[in-house]
């Protein structure tokens, strides 16, 4: 019988278990006896121990917003007052329990008899109060309100009326909705932002009791916006960091004056906007995590271009980053995403209900949305079970999804000027290559089954990154002096260092730099520029020298001499005993011409320091990001070993059994929350979820404060209690089955 120190290295050294997807392989089913045997016989397991627990909150001192658990939205369209009943509507989000619901007052259209002007009223309103009769059917029933703006689009009444209102191209003509050519795109910098939209809020705050007011539509998320009007073009390109800057004020200027327009009449309203873009925003997150009382992910469903399932969950983890635990809630559309769309049309349940359960594990609001009352209640019907019965089940639960903090040990840094404003390196010019960066990392973390956090890049302050042992960086090309600085300073403390490819190698004016900015830490120094593929890529030559210790980073690689290397590389110069070497690029076809002109070189494929506690590893290639395009093991092996060697094969939670999961661990108020989503699904990164393959038993592992006893454990999705084993710190329980998510509430004493 194998112990579990050398059942670990055994498997590692073939494969991790946790990298294997297939639900009935039956060396995983083995691997996993193998663990529970060598538990069971009272080896320690590798366990970084958790931080001590927070003081407890008082919840009566908390906004209104933050005790809200449930959000609901019936989309209002133009028809709705014709056709919809407003009975009905409020009586379905009240059963599903959401406790605040979206009115449409809008901008594009109004549901009320509005006064302002060009704020045209629908065709099918004839006079109506429509919004304040929702208004009074959500509060009869003790729902909360908020006011739904769109301040995007507009009519050619108003253009021909304020020409400056509008968006325009470079040849200076209109910018006009691509469905609906009769509406213009307004521009964000003009006096509609500052005239239009407040005489709005004013107007329903002097008529109705709302609890807060969003925009939908703006800002935009994920890209900038391109208008040539007489305002903008006297601003700095755009796209460029400049041009950032000046959009990032303006967003700000306005959120705040809108804010300010909210609080005249209950100084406990607020303004929020339409938020989302993961990783790239739009608006810097920093900034705005300062600000925003609510962050509204907009963020409803897998596209054609992000088919990934954790598309969710990936928001969830830039909330956390930026929030602080103020309200962040991701709006999970009923409807069909993707294109083409049917967007009053439900979408399979199995899809829809992982999109909440990845809100709620990545410690979101659960809010769903669907299109148009007249559809959502008459022609597809199908939409509402779902979301009710996922919320009401929410709703029995509610102390073990209000999350205190993660337990993450592992930062990654989301460099978010990176992510929106650098093209990729000159080999590849594509905005989807930052994208596909983040997917990289992200997939090569969930199959590693790794505890871990976004870091916004401008959170870099020691504070905040004590709680991780290792920062990684993929590919964050952009960082600024201070950047750099904090970083150096944090391995200086004892942190731990991944990096790959461009990092640092701009600083935040996309500026390159004749030196990489943590080249003195990495121990790198640059010895050209990139090296993109052209046939071949190239090869990381294997260079062991005898008892090199730093040979776990080639854990599990027998007979080769070289592994496959990533598509892009910076040349470096030499360093002394490398690890691995660059077999440069060379032809792929004819095979008659594919083998190395250079078998070897002395340029450095991937670089390894080691600094008291601390340790860091440099690959030279866009690693993470090949991975993703072509998903070679190699690629996903050097990157697991990597995290390992800099953690020293510490997690602060093991989670060891079979399948593809993502996994969240959260201090509550009642103890701890282990939130298990199951993606082993043939349609994991295409389609929809079209039906659930359950997993069989996980073995969860966590070492906890001193002087913790552990009370109980229930799994919420099962409704079951479960024995668990707790000796001193260290405790142990089984998951017996995931079907598509569970959750372990650990509740302590
Ligand atoms: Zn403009």
């Amino acid at each position: 019988m194998l112990n579990r120190r050398t059942f670990l290295k055994a498997s590692a050294a073939v494969i991790p278990m946790t990298t294997a997807i297939h639900a009935l392989d039956p060396a995983s089913a083995l691997a996993a006896e193998e663990v529970a045997a060598a538990a069971v016989s009272g080896q320690p397991p590798q366990l970084a121990p958790l931080p001590p627990r927070l003081a407890p909150l008082s919840l009566a001192a908390e906004p209104w917003q933050q005790k809200i658990r449930r959000v609901g939205q019936s989309n209002m369209t133009e028809h709705d007052p014709a056709v919809m009943n407003i009975e009905e509507w409020a009586d379905y989000w009240h059963r599903a329990d959401a406790e605040i619901v979206f009115i449409s007052v809008t901008g594009i259209l109004a549901f009320y008899p509005s006064k302002v002007k060009f704020h045209r009223h629908g065709k099918y309103l004839n006079g109506r109060d429509f919004f304040g009769e929702c208004v009074t059917a959500a509060k009869n029933r003790n729902m909360r309100v908020v006011a739904r703006m769109s301040p995007d689009l507009n009519w050619g009444d108003a253009l021909e009326a304020h020409p400056e209102w509008a968006m325009r191209t470079k040849d200076g003509s209109v910018q006009f909705s691509g469905e609906e050519p009769r509406l213009f795109k307004t521009c964000m910098f003009s006096t509609y932002m500052d005239d239009y939209i407040p005489a709005i809020m004013r107007e329903i705050n002097s008529l109705y009791d709302v609890d807060c007011f969003y925009t939908n539509g703006w800002p935009p998320l994920g890209s900038l916006p391109e208008c040539h009007c007489a305002i903008c073009s006297k601003l700095p390109a755009a796209s460029t960091p400049a041009y950032w800057r000046a959009f990032n004020d303006r967003v700000f200027e306005l959120w705040e004056k809108y804010d300010t327009i909210a609080k005249e009449k209950k100084p406990d309203s607020f303004f929020f906007a339409n938020l989302g873009g993961n990783v790239r925003g739009g608006p810097n997150l920093d900034r705005l995590g300062k600000i925003a009382a609510w962050f509204q992910a907009d963020n409803q469903g897998r596209t054609y271009d992000d088919p990934a399932i954790w598309g969710c969950s990936l928001q969830g983890r830039v909330c956390n980053a930026i929030m602080d635990g103020k309200f962040a809630a991701n709006v999970t559309a009923a409807y069909s995403t993707g294109s083409p769309g049917w967007r009053n049309a439900s979408k399979s349940p199995d899809e829809a209900k992982m999109w909440l359960n990845e809100t709620l594990a990545s410690g979101m609001i659960p809010y769903y949305h669907f299109i148009g009352s007249e559809d959502g209640f008459c022609e597809d019907r199908r939409w509402q079970k779902v979301g009710a019965d996922f919320f009401r089940w929410t709703a029995q639960h509610d102390a073990h999804f209000t999350t205190r903090r993660s337990i993450a040990d592992i930062g990654v840094v989301m460099g978010q000027s990176t992510q929106l404003l650098y093209p990729g390196p000159a080999t590849v010019r594509s905005r989807a290559y930052t994208h596909e960066t983040t997917q990289g990392i992200y997939d090569a973390l969930l199959r590693g089954r790794y505890a871990f956090d976004f870091v916004h890049e401008d959170r870099l302050e020691p504070e905040r990154l004590r709680q991780y042992r290792a920062l990684l960086l993929p590919n964050v090309a952009m960082l600024s002096d201070r950047q750099c600085r904090q970083i150096l300073e944090y391995s200086q403390a004892g942190g731990s260092i991944m990096a790959s490819f461009q990092t640092g190698l701009y600083d935040e004016n996309l500026n390159e730099r004749a030196e990489f900015g943590l080249a003195d830490l990495l121990g790198i120094s640059k010895a050209g520029d990139v090296i993109g593929t052209n046939g071949n890529a190239y090869y990381a030559r294997i260079e062991a020298p005898e008892a090199n210790p730093q040979l776990p980073l080639l854990a599990g690689f027998h007979n080769t001499n070289w592994l496959a290397g990533a598509e892009n590389r910076m040349p470096l110069k030499p360093v002394q005993n490398p690890l691995l070497t660059v077999v440069p690029g060379f032809v792929r076809y004819p095979p008659e011409l594919a083998y190395p002109p250079v078998p070897r070189t002395d340029v450095p494929a991937v670089v390894l320091r080691e600094m008291g506690p601390g340790r860091t590893i440099y690959f030279a290639g866009d690693i993470e990001r090949t991975y993703w395009l072509t998903g070679h093991g190699d690629l996903l092996q050097l990157l697991h070993n990597a995290i390992n060697w800099i953690t020293r094969d510490e997690r602060i939670l093991s989670v060891e059994g079979e399948g593809f999961i993502e996994m969240f661990c959260w201090e509550t108020a009642p103890g701890y929350a282990v939130h298990l989503l199951n993606y082993t699904n043939p349609n994991a990164c295409h389609g929809w979820l079209q039906s659930i393959h359950p997993l069989g038993p996980q073995i969860v592992r966590m070492k906890l404060p001193q002087n913790l006893r552990v009370q109980s454990i229930e799994l919420l999705q099962a409704a079951q209690t479960l024995p668990f084993d707790q000796r001193g710190e260290l405790l142990q329980f089984t998951v017996p089955r995931i079907t598509d998510y569970e959750v372990a509430a650990i509740t302590v004493i």
